[in-house]
Parts: structure tokens; C-alpha cells; sequence
């Protein structure tokens, strides 16, 4: 039984940033195509990432995939209990639908954050106050210039992180990119 569940649920994403994983060689090749069931079930932890897994357009496709993996657990004796992790840069204004499905959140502030960002970055820090049993780790692009907003008390973890190109292959876990689209 694999422990980790890296799963890209969708590529889309409209930042563009320079050092974005999607767009590199190395990385075609370091990540399995999967479907939806080929993973359901099998894991401990799931980290859903993408691209942006909560833009609007995006957003149903995460749920369902949300959905489905506690759906897998229930209906099957053998699937093991997940933990669900979202990684995103956005504040999607559908939280409230998906955070009781889900353990934490990975935000993740980059380089080209304009003043939208970052007033969304405050409702974000305002909203994760009512969920005191979720984790919320903080990633920092370190060649930001704006000054961050910051509310540590919401953090569980707060770290920098150093833009790379190419980008770095996370070790120890399953590396998934879901190729099921509905
Ligand atoms: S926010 Fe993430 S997924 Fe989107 S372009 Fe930047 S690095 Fe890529």
C-alpha cells in the first residue's frame, strides 16, 4: 500500500510563473497518467495540486475528486482512511464547500501576486480562523517585493522557497496527473 498521493487534478492555472512545473520536460516524465480509480482507495495522504485545483473552472473537478476518494473509503472495506491536502494560491470563495472534506490547505504565494492576491490572501487568513482542526502551511516565493499581510497565528508551518527551473521531483510519494475529465 503506497503511503502518498502527489495528484495533479488539473493543469490550468492563469498565473504564467516563469518557474511553473507544467511547463518542464523533466516532468512528463516523472508523473504517471492516471484515472480517478486507479488511486482512490490506495492511499494515506492525498495531495491534490495542479496548476490551481480551486479556480472557478476548476473547482467542480476538485470536489469530485474529493468526493470520490471518501466515496472509495465507504463503499470499500478495504480502501484505507485518507487525509486530503489542497495545494492553491487562490482564495476560492466555494471554501466552505470543500474544507469539511478536506485536512489542510497549502497556500502558496509567488512572485506575481498584484493587490487582488493579496487582499484575497487576507479573507483567506480571516476565513482559515473558523477551522482551528485543519493545517494550513504557508509557502513563500523568497523574491517576492510586496510586503505580505501576514497573520502568523493561522500557520501551521510558514516557509520560503527559492524558485527553481527546472523544478524539483518531490521523493517518496506516488506522483499522479489525473487524465479523467467530465
Ligand atoms: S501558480 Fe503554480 S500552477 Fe500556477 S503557474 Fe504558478 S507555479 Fe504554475
Amino acid at each position: 500500500m503506497e503511503k502518498t498521493c502527489r495528484l495533479i487534478t488539473t493543469r490550468q492555472c492563469n498565473r504564467h510563473c516563469w518557474y511553473c512545473c507544467n511547463n518542464q520536460e523533466h516532468i512528463e516524465t516523472a508523473w504517471k497518467d492516471v484515472m480517478l480509480d486507479d488511486v482512490t482507495g490506495k492511499y494515506e495522504l492525498y495531495i491534490l495540486t495542479g496548476g490551481e485545483p480551486l479556480m472557478m473552472s476548476q473547482f467542480d473537478r476538485t470536489l469530485h475528486v474529493v468526493d470520490s476518494i471518501w466515496e472509495k473509503y465507504y463503499n470499500d472495506e478495504h480502501a484505507i482512511c485518507p487525509q486530503i491536502v489542497i495545494y492553491t494560491s487562490i482564495c476560492s470563495l466555494r471554501l466552505p464547500e470543500i474544507m469539511p472534506k478536506i485536512h489542510g490547505i497549502t497556500y502558496s504565494v509567488h512572485y506575481n501576486w498584484d493587490a487582488h492576491d493579496l487582499s484575497m490572501f487576507k479573507r483567506f487568513q480571516t476565513y482559515a480562523e473558523f477551522y482551528d482542526e485543519h493545517s494550513f502551511r504557508l509557502n513563500i516565493d523568497n523574491t517576492l517585493q510586496t510586503e505580505l499581510p501576514l497573520n502568523t497565528s493561522v500557520w501551521t508551518r510558514i516557509q520560503s522557497f527559492e524558485p527553481l527551473n527546472p523544478c524539483p521531483i518531490p521523493e517518496g510519494e506516488d506522483l499522479c496527473r489525473l487524465v479523467e475529465i467530465f
